[in-house]
């Protein structure tokens, strides 16, 4: 049975509930979670609030980062247990959990020095004055963490919060809590004092709703889909609490006739296979210049043709989706391109190990996919790539800007002008040339624009959005 952390402590919901906890691999339910309620989630913000006003907020800079290093450094010693329970609780083939715990020792690490680089600025004025800034963390934030890469958010979102000086209350999602519930006892072995980090489990609509609606908390970050961002800065707004939204995506990448295709091709088909489909910033659609439209869907369909899915401890190319409604989603996306006569150019297999009662789905390669059905339009989350031929670059840049999304974009070109104007015209949190996602990114701002969300985490930038800025006039006569 799973326990909520709260101030350095196992505890359970005031609500007395529990919900199972699921291997997507099998189906199977093989532990309990609390499904706490909003008592639960005032007394978080509580003990997070008396952690900042009395210790959190006390320590100077250096020495917050010696604690956040000291985190990085636990974690790092517990890769191989975070990757089991990931591997486990979300179906991630093995080299991808532990692609994740690696990443949260790494953000930890990140964090852990940016602390005491966080500075002000002083501001020339008016003879007479000295002018200057203060970059003051919120005080207690809020982070509501989806499911698909809980370690990484958790790492960016927290680490970027606690550096800047906050004291968190997390709500991770249901299907993905056991990773984070372990880092949180780590880091009150490393130190951390009671109440800097508290994580309560339970469903979105019901505490995920109180953590947002809190007067207690100074802040949110969401990471999640765009319907429920909506939400959530509705229930901030009620309060004027500043919110960062981290949301979906529709990515392209997008291949010019001179692109190194030996380069591109595998890059392209890793960002929408990698994780099952289940990315944010998962490159779901691949605009083809149309004179090697042919011969690329030919190199792509085969190479689709040979990826394999299977059990999550497999560690095959993809794992099995989160859950059975994430399964049934894919299933209704793939039938309405059926109905819309949307040519299938190749699907991967699923292995004969694979128990029926997983959410497998295999990888599946569309052609000639319509710009404004709802397969070029919407986030699949699963592993399905679009393919369009465009003519020439304006109409590779109509096609880019053609969702309501705007998180990244892959350009795949060696005409250097064309990248820069690419990068340019493309409207996107990031923009990659001949090259996506910069293995992780950690040091990287991220974020998006139109209904990607606004504001940015990651990299040194995110520790802005987890401050807010006090100007300080002097006068002295
Ligand atoms: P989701 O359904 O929006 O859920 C995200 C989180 O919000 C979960 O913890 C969920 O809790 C919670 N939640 C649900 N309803 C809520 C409510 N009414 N009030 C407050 N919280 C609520 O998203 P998901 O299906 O977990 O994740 C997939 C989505 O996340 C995709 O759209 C993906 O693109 C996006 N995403 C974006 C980024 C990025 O950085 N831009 C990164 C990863 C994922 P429960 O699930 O427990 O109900
Ligand atoms: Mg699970």
């Amino acid at each position: 049975m799973q326990l909520n952390y709260i101030a350095n402590a196992a505890v359970a919901s005031a609500s007395g509930r529990t919900i199972p906890v699921i291997d997507p691999s099998d189906g199977q339910p093989f532990d309990e979670l609390q499904r706490s309620n909003a008592q639960d989630i005032d007394t978080a913000v509580r003990a997070a609030r008396e952690c900042h006003g009395a210790v959190w907020g006390k320590l100077s800079a250096a020495e917050r980062g010696r604690l956040m290093m000291r985190l990085s450094l636990k974690i790092a010693d517990h890769i191989e247990e975070l990757t089991a329970l990931e591997q486990r609780d979300c179906g991630k083939p093995t080299k991808q959990a532990r692609a994740d715990a690696v990443a949260l020792a790494r953000y930890f690490e990140f964090y852990a020095g940016a602390c005491d680089k966080l500075t002000g600025e002083t501001i020339p004025y008016q003879d007479g004055y000295s002018v200057f800034t203060w970059r003051e963390p919120h005080g207690v934030t809020g982070h509501v963490i989806p499911w698909n890469y809980p370690m990484q958010i958790f790492g960016r979102s927290v680490g970027g919060a606690l550096a800047a000086g906050n004291c968190c209350v997390v709500k991770p999602a249901e299907d993905a809590c056991l990773s984070l519930l372990r880092v949180a006892a780590l880091a009150a072995e490393a130190g951390f004092p009671a109440g800097a980090i508290n994580i309560v489990t339970g469903y979105g609509h019901e505490v995920g709703d109180a953590l947002a609606r809190h007067p207690g908390i100074d802040h949110i970050s969401f990471t999640g889909s765009p319907g429920v961002g909506t939400l959530i800065q509705q229930a901030a707004a009620e309060r004027h609490c500043p919110v960062t939204l981290e949301l979906g995506g529709k990515s392209p990448q997008i291949l010019f006739a001179d692109a190194d295709l030996d380069a591109a091709l595998p890059v392209v088909i890793n960002a929408i296979v990698q994780n099952a489909g289940q990315t944010c910033s998962a490159g779901s659609r691949v605009l083809i210049e149309q004179s090697i439209y042919e011969p690329v869907l030919e190199r792509l369909g085969q190479a689709f043709a040979n990826l394999r899915v299977g059990p999550a401890a497999m560690d095959l190319d993809l794992g099995p989706l989160i859950r059975a409604s994430q399964q049934q989603r894919v299933w209704d996306f793939l039938s309405d391109a059926q109905v819309a006569n949307i040519p299938m150019v190749a699907q991967g297999q699923i292995v004969d190990e694979a128990p029926d009662s997983g959410f497998y789905q295999a990888p599946t390669l569309l052609r000639d996919v319509p710009v404004d059905h709802r397969i070029a339009q919407e986030e699949v989350f699963g592993p399905v790539l679009a393919a369009m031929a465009f003519r020439d670059e304006d109409h590779a840049v109509e096609l880019a800007n053609a969702t309501q999304f705007g998180l990244v974009a892959g350009v795949w070109t060696r005409d250097g002008s064309r990248q820069f104007r690419m990068a340019r015209r493309v409207r996107s949190g990031q923009v990659f040339v001949n090259n996506y996602g910069a293995g992780g990114g950690v040091e990287l701002p991220f974020g998006g624009v139109k209904s990607s969300g606004h504001g940015r985490e990651k990299g040194f930038e995110a520790l802005y959005g987890f401050t807010t800025l006090k100007t300080v006039a002097i006068k002295h006569s």
